[in-house]
């Protein structure tokens, strides 16, 4: 899978406000570190499709992971079922970043940010395509929740990616201390819905509908 990640995300992910434009040779540098990144990375993706089903609380079983949510249970409300997702950008882009090490730390913060930007982009593009194959299906998607917003524990890391088999199939482990290995991974729950929701694609943060009962925190 090629993908570019936006200049003005890699910006936005150094701290620049939207509009603000860095320097002429600051530029130059993120454009260099992002191509490094893009040339580097190895981007990798699984999903899988598992019953969603409500305990009492705010207690979900997605297939055999039981999980306790406010968050996580007020994104998925109304939906029957979930993908569980991970992707990953490889171990190229983690060398590349412990390379620049301390000794350069500017462009270590742009392989940082460069990276991303780029792994959110992978999970765009993939959630792009499994919402156009639900949609064919009849079946709508909720933005991506990951491990770790709100009040959805990062302790569901390691059966996700037990289920998912992400060592063997895209070279994704979970640390004991619950760090993602590769660093620039990612894992995520999607809900599937009967009900169509005009949700946005880059999720619920650059969505308009401000009053959506199922807004992630
Ligand atoms: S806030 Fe927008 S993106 Fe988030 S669940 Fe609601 S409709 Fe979907």
């Amino acid at each position: 899978m090629k993908v570019t990640a936006p200049y003005e995300e890699v910006c936005r992910y150094l701290g620049y406000k939207k509009g603000a434009q860095p320097e002429p040779e600051v530029e130059t540098l993120i454009r260099t570190c992002t191509a490094r990144v893009e040339q580097a990375a190895e981007p990798r993706t699984v999903s899988t499709l598992l019953p969603l089903t409500f305990l009492e609380g705010n207690i979900m079983k997605l297939g055999p992971i039981q999980v306790k949510s406010a968050a996580l249970h007020r994104n998925l409300l109304g939906c029957q079922e979930v993908i569980l997702f991970a992707a990953t950008l490889g171990l190229e882009v983690d060398r590349l970043i412990a390379r620049a090490g301390a000794g350069r730390v500017s462009e270590g913060a742009v392989y940082q940010a460069a990276g991303a930007a780029l792994i959110e982009e992978v999970c765009d593009r993939a959630n792009d395509a499994l919402r156009q194959e639900s949609e064919a299906e009849g079946w709508y998607l909720r933005p991506r929740f990951s491990p770790g917003y709100g009040d959805f524990p990062i302790t569901c890391q390691p059966e996700i990616a037990r289920l998912l088999r992400t060592p063997e199939r895209i070279g994704l482990t979970v640390t004991d201390s619950m760090l993602l290995l590769p660093i620039k991974s990612v894992t995520a729950v999607i809900g599937r819905s009967r009900e169509a929701l005009p949700c946005h694609r880059l999720g619920c943060e650059a969505c308009g509908k401000l009053d959506c009962a199922f807004r992630r925190d």
